[in-house]
């Protein structure tokens, strides 16, 4: 598996090296954004770690042009701050996950893996539920009564995955957070509200009449009471 690295703190950048390549990742590191971009396009990555502030083109920035150009590399952004703004902003520049530094190597780890899976065909290609479809392909929300689609973050596309194989219960923030995050820690339970938001407006985005249902003190579960 090959990644991309773009960060020009140079400590960092190298102790990112050295762990990645401890872990058997090939790695390529920029340390601006207008090379980091150049490096990105190539698509030959399958994951790009993109730190936010950098010299040139910032890390906003940089995934935002990669996507206009249709290269759909997950991006791991890097953040300093831990402020949701910018995990906001991050994700609607079309960014997959986010780390706040300073992250736990394990941490970083697992999110990688989680980001490799995408690119990791299934047979089971699409899921389906009320009328909704999820295209494994290319990580797509479809509503089937009207045919509008949009483009799932690696997060969200879980998310739902997740909640359509298990649709008729009722699923817990923390089974959520496991699912989705693969681990146990009490900080990823507001994540899974932040992504269970974003999740929720790409369905009214679709125009779907299925809808992720908050149950009070219990969790979340999928319905679908029109079709
Ligand atoms: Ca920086």
């Amino acid at each position: 598996m090959r990644i991309l690295l773009v960060e020009d703190e140079k400590r960092m950048a190298e102790a990112l090296s050295e762990i990645l390549r401890q872990e058997k990742y090939e790695v390529d590191c920029f340390a601006d954004g207008l090379t980091g971009l150049a490096a990105g396009e190539s698509g030959i990555y399958d994951i790009i770690i993109l730190d936010v502030m950098l010299p040139e083109m910032n890390g906003f920035e940089l995934v935002k042009r990669l996507r206009q150009k249709r290269i759909q590399t997950p991006v791991l952004m890097l953040t300093a701050k831990s402020e949701l703004e910018d995990k906001v902003t991050g994700l609607d520049c079309g960014a997959d996950d986010y780390l706040t530094k300073p992250f736990m190597t394990k941490e970083l780890l697992a999110r990688l893996r989680a980001l490799g899976r995408r690119n990791i065909a299934t047979p089971d290609k699409t899921l389906a539920f009320g009328d909704i479809s999820l295209d494994l392909d290319n990580a797509t929300l479809c509503c089937t009564q009207n045919g509008e689609s949009v483009r799932l973050s690696e997060k969200e596309y879980r998310i739902l995955e997740y909640l359509i194989a298990n649709s008729g219960q009722i699923l817990s923030r923390e089974q959520l957070a496991v699912k989705i995050w693969g681990f146990e820690c009490e900080a990823e339970y507001n994540n899974v509200e932040v992504y269970m938001s974003f999740t929720r407006k790409k369905l009214s985005f679709v125009g779907a009449k299925t809808q992720i249902k908050a149950v009070r003190g219990m969790g979340y579960e999928l319905r679908c009471d029109y079709v």
